[in-house]
């Protein structure tokens, strides 16, 4: 039996057009969607289930229109779920974020393994699973395109530009997952009638022994103070092939220092 947490985040969804409020925060009403990069971690935490038997909880932090992400999980087949909401969580920075999720974990008996995503598409800090592992003492393997639970060792291979790695650890432990994972499966209409029913435990803060000062945007460490928008991508160089294509192709990697 391997009882996993997985852990879940709301985002906008990358394809809708991203506004921030005057504090630079996400505005999170727009086009709210359950993050690709969760599904795939809760995929995974199902697929662990199938094989070993045990449960999956998922676990969130956000306001609460959070709801909607956490039916799609519940949707998929997870069992339960924990959500964690305080008006004074809003601007919270990686490390707040990673540590209210840690005592957020301390609330849940019996967890063998917690999965997340390797990066939010929102916030890309790509460190939240890490900071968590460092908080509790846990082994952490992230970043993994591939995982297989054998009684108390996980182990999988971690993709990255260097190569592929193949790591292990023993539970319980936490690992983040890439997009080559799996590919999640489409919640079944039986899995939306019973994700109605299915328990989702509210947190505050307090009911995790944490106070406001300990999170938000005022108590950040790191906060996001300007932003410039992306200029627009420009038109790349047409080069007109009369036999020199070559030639032209290479002064102009030349000219740009690629070769
Ligand atoms: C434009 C922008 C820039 C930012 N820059 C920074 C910065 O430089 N430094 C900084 O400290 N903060 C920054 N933040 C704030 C940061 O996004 C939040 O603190 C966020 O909660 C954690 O960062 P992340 O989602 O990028 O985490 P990541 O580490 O990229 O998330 C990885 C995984 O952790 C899990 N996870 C993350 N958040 C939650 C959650 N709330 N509930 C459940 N699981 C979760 C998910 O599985 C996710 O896939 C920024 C936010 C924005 C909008």
């Amino acid at each position: 039996m391997t009882n996993v947490v997985v852990l879940i985040k709301q985002v906008p969804d990358p394809g809708s057009e991203r506004k921030l409020s005057d504090d630079f925060t996400i505005d999170r009403s727009i086009d709210p969607w359950l993050e690709e990069i969760n599904e795939r971690a809760v995929e995974e935490a199902l697929k662990i289930k199938e094989a070993n038997g045990g449960e999956v909880t998922v676990l969130t932090a956000g306001p609460a229109s959070t709801t909607d992400a956490i039916r799609k999980a519940l949707s998929m087949g997870a069992d339960r779920a924990v959500h964690v909401q305080d008006d004074a969580i809003g601007g919270s920075d990686a490390v707040q974020t990673g540590l209210l999720l840690t005592y957020a974990l301390g609330a849940i008996e019996g967890v063998d393994l917690v999965i997340a995503g390797n990066e939010a598409t929102d916030g890309r800090v790509g460190a939240v699973p890490a900071i968590i592992a460092e908080a509790l003492g846990l082994p952490q393997l992230t970043h993994m395109r591939k995982l297989v639970v054998d009684g108390d060792t996980v182990r999988g291979e971690r993709e990255t530009d260097e190569g592929i790695f193949e790591l292990e650890a023993s539970l319980p432990a936490i690992v983040s997952v890439n997009e080559k994972i799996n590919e999640p499966r489409f919640p079944s209409f039986k899995g939306i009638m019973a994700a109605k029913k299915k328990e989702i435990r509210v947190l505050s803060l307090a009911d995790i022994n944490l106070e406001s000062t300990d999170v938000g945007g005022a108590n950040a460490s790191t906060s996001v103070t300007g932003v410039t928008p992306k200029p627009p991508k420009q038109a790349g160089e047409k080069v007109v092939d009369e036999g020199d294509g070559g030639q032209k192709v290479a002064q102009f990697l030349i000219g740009q220092k690629i070769i």
